[in-house]
């Protein structure tokens, strides 16, 4: 695919804050980039552009646009690749429609969402859409494992300007609660195939029916492949349960999942969160519920709004609130609950904000309060619960003196959990579910009952293999504590295990690594970086999720400052700015008063990065002192508080891209390394100073009044660089 055109670089065009902010940025680093020869092109991920180049037919010649996802899943597979990777939205269906509306009102004639789907037609729309639902964009590029951790400059800045942490007292009744039998943690079975398979997944009724539930899974040679199932009854007595302590201990009733990312399985898990919540109500008027449409899954702002006019049931739904335990809230001011919509607590990024502010959530007395943590799977739980009992015993921990942990995550080839949602089935009726190979061998087989959440998830052994290895190169650059967070005693890592230990053998580094279950590795690894070190979490896809929000929200405050690299399997980089998302309150606040809060410091450390790589790659040399130059300028966004405030009036996204522009140019005018880019960057260095009173000027010119960028989801481009490119002086000075 890579060909010709490819440009050197491509930076992706997303959605919401980091699109704005790329407004400003983009156009700075292409010129910076244009003066050493090397092209900075752009490809189109964000989720109008993906609605649109899914319905080209109903588009006119001139709004058509070329699938970029795909040519950049093609790209990625080629050692050409050097991708800046912003955060995409992955959207909800509430998000979803809400696009399309928009869409269609600027006149694109792409077809509604069909809710329910009747004609076959409609089904193919539906089959369409649903395919940009949810995390579409990242399994898709992600042909590599990952490394993330702090860049130096970031850490020391951290240590130097230590954020605020609530404190931990020793009573705090903050706990997690997971299951302690019949979820995906207990029931899951794992092998690791010799040959290369072809699988069906076949549901066999008591009567000896058989429904194929999924034909032509293929896995290559050498792949784990595991199976498991979550027991609905198992489930639903656990809630109950649960229910009843947190009443009981007087804490806020609080549910974690990652219903964006694990979009088969978590959205089910949470309405039977909402179910048994309001169990009397369901069992009293489940029939009028139904016809008024209730979807427990769509969560109970979904179900308030759908029997607003049935005040019997309204009545009920309070009743049964006022013998219930306070839930935790999302937003307290405006009523919304933990369980109002499945995606709005996320547990990877919602443990570690309770955890930092002391072991508290938010009330809907608008009060912090003690939580009883409900994370259903014992799978990843146990990382939270030792956390918490960790600054229960030691209390909180200091940014100031902590240390920082690192992660090399298994990711490639959408490993594990992160790859199962086509094989990941709600289970229609009693029976057993069988994984049957073409061979005729049953390679996994669960007894399930109707409800259960039944899946297959497998990891290849080529990206195993990779990982294993970038973990080496990692413990050898950094010379540290490296922990491979395995357990033993479960299915699945007992396989990836039997990869890890002979290849850490074979290369003599065996003493170098610890194998230990998340839970012991977790206390290991916090009494290491409070003692000031470093530790390299070696981890599966899921965990290199948690653990990258959760240890840099401890240690820097946020994990959108991460170094995220992702070193592509076939000789390609992808460079993934910070580890977190888009930042929704941020366009909120800019079309309310003009100030984008957002931090481009991912994408400088990104960049940074990305230039090296290129110079590595092609041996060019003028990439490598471009390089160099960001992270000098960075530094200097650091050093000198440049970063942008959260308030209107203070310094925000443009003003930081303005310093960030003139340190580079400074860093690249002063180098000796080439001569021509010196000579070039001297006077636009020059410049930027000598105008930096009527640039700030320009650029806050406007702050405090509402702006408009003619859309949402799909904003006006005019408008929108308009809106952050104000400073015609800048503007001139980049050209
Ligand atoms: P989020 O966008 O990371 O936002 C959480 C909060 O983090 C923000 O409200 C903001 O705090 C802070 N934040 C994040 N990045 C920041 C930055 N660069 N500068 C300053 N503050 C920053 O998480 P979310 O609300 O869970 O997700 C939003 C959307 O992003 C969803 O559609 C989600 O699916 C998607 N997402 C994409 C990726 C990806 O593509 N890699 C990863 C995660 C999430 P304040 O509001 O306090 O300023
Ligand atoms: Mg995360």
């Amino acid at each position: 695919m890579a060909n010709t055109h490819t440009p050197d670089i491509v930076y992706t065009k997303v959605d919401e804050a980091p699109e704005l902010a790329s407004a400003s940025l983009l156009p700075i680093i292409r010129s910076f980039a244009s003066a050493a020869g090397i092209s900075v092109g752009t490809k189109d991920i964000s989720l109008a552009g993906r609605i649109l180049a899914a319905f080209p037919e109903h588009l006119t010649e001139s709004q058509r646009i070329s699938d970029d996802l795909a040519e950049l899943g093609q790209l990625v597979k080629t050692p050409e690749a050097n991708v800046v990777k912003l955060p995409n939205i992955s959207a909800s269906v509430q998000q979803l429609v809400a696009a399309v509306k928009e869409l269609q009102g600027q006149g694109y004639a792409i077809p509604d969402y069909p809710e329910t789907p009747a004609s076959d037609a409609e089904h193919e729309v539906r089959a369409r859409y649903d395919a940009l639902k949810g995390s579409a964009v990242n399994p898709v590029l992600r042909e590599g494992n990952s490394d993330r951790r702090a860049a130096r400059a970031v850490k020391a800045f951290a240590q130097a300007n230590p954020h605020r942490m609530g404190d931990w007292s020793k009573d705090s009744k903050t706990r997690v609660a997971s299951m302690s039998g019949g979820d995906f943690r207990s029931n899951e079975t794992s092998a690791t195939l010799t040959d290369a398979a072809t699988a069906t997944i076949i549901h066999v009724a008591p009567d000896g029916t058989e429904t194929v539930l999924k034909d032509a899974v293929s896995y290559p040679a050498g792949t784990v492949v595991d199976a498991t199932y979550m027991s609905a009854r198992a489930l639903d007595a656990f809630l109950h349960e649960e229910i009843d302590k947190t009443k009981a201990e007087g804490t806020l009733f609080s549910l974690h999942l990652k219903a964006t990312m694990m979009k088969v399985s978590d959205p089910i898990l949470f309405g039977h969160a909402v179910k048994a919540f309001l169990a009397p109500v369901f069992e009293a008027h489940g029939e009028e519920l139904a016809a008024l449409g209730v979807n427990p899954n769509s969560g109970l702002g979904d179900l308030l709004a759908r029997v607003k006019d049935a005040p019997e049931i309204v009545a009920a739904i309070d009743k049964v609130m006022a013998t219930r335990p306070p839930l935790y809230m999302v937003d307290s001011d405006r009523g919304i609950t933990n369980l109002h919509v499945s995606s709005d607590v996320i547990v990877d990024a919602s443990m570690p904000a309770l955890i930092r502010a002391g072991g508290k959530g938010w009330g809907p007395d608008g009060k912090e309060h003690d939580a009883n943590c409900i994370i259903p799977d014992d799978s990843y739980a146990p990382v939270y619960d030792e956390t918490i009992k960790y600054f229960k015993e030691t209390g909180k921990l200091d940014p100031a003196t902590a240390g920082t942990v690192q992660n090399i995550g298994l990711m490639a080839q959408k490993a594990e959990e992160y790859g199962s949602h086509p094989t990941t089935f709600e289970i229609p009726a009693d029976g057993v579910v069988k994984m049957v190979l073409d061979d005729g061998t049953v390679l996994h087989q669960h007894t399930v009952e109707a409800g259960d959440i039944w899946r297959a998830a497998s990891a290849r052994r080529a990206p195993i293999e990779d990982w294993v290895q970038l973990a080496i190169d990692r413990q050898r650059a950094e010379g540290c504590e490296a922990i491979f967070w395995l357990d033993e005693t479960r299915a699945h890592d007992a396989e990836l295990i039997k990869y890890v230990r002979p290849i850490l053998k074979a290369k003599g580094v065996a003493d170098k690594f610890k194998i230990m279950a998340p839970r012991q590795a977790t206390r290991a690894t916090f009494e290491t970086i409070r003692a000031g070190k470093t530790s390299i979490a070696i981890t599966g896809n899921v965990l290199r999720d948690y653990l990258t929000d959760l240890f840099p929200i401890l240690e820097l405050a946020t994990s959108a400052k991460m170094l995220s690299i992702v070193k592509l399997m076939q000789g390609g980089g992808l460079f993934e700015t910070g580890a977190g998302g888009s930042a929704p309150k941020h366009v909120q606040q800019l079309q309310a008063e003009n100030h984008l809060r957002w931090d481009s410091l991912g994408e400088f450390c990104a960049l940074g990065e990305s230039f090296k790589f290129l110079a590595d790659a092609r041996d060019n040399a003028k990439a490598r002192v471009l390089g160099e130059a960001v992270e000098t300028a960075t530094q200097g966004v650091l050093d000198h508080d440049r970063s942008p405030g959260r308030k209107v009036g203070q310094p925000d996204n443009r003003d930081s891209h303005y310093w960030f522009a003139r340190y580079w140019a400074e860093a690249l005018a002063t180098q000796r390394g080439d001569t021509e880019l010196a000579a070039h960057f001297d006077p636009v260095a020059k410049a930027l100073a000598e105008k930096e009173a009527t640039i700030l000027a320009e650029l806050h010119a406007g702050r405090g009044k509402p702006v408009d960028q003619g859309g949402y989801y799909h904003p006006d481009a005019a408008k929108t660089d308009a809106i952050m490119r104000p400073s015609a002086t800048l503007n001139a000075i980049i050209g």
